[in-house]
């Protein structure tokens, strides 16, 4: 699967509901995914985590990602071939 076709993918099931939400509360739900994602890794640092829940919070905060770059009508596969495939991509940080 290509990011464009899960990005539509979030767009034809949620689009409605996400732009009428917005871009400010919509990031806030996206920061709540990012702590469920350190609370996995967390645990899978320590040795007691769960594979299937770490695997599930990734895939949420991607669905957020895609979500929010809906509602602020920005094409993330453009993005990340702007800035990661032009050029060799970004030198040194991200
Ligand atoms: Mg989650």
């Amino acid at each position: 699967m290509q990011v464009s076709e899960f990005q539509s993918l979030i767009r034809s099931r949620y689009d409605a509901t996400d732009r009428a939400r917005g871009p400010s509360k919509t990031f806030v739900w996206f920061a709540e995914e990012f702590g469920e994602l350190a609370h996995a890794i967390g645990k899978h640092e320590r040795g007691d985590g769960d594979p299937a829940n770490l695997r599930e919070e990734f895939a949420d905060c991607l669905a957020w990602m895609c979500t929010l770059a809906n509602i602020c009508d920005v094409d993330l596969e453009e993005a990340i071939r702007e800035k990661y495939l032009t050029d060799g991509g970004p030198k040194g940080t991200k």
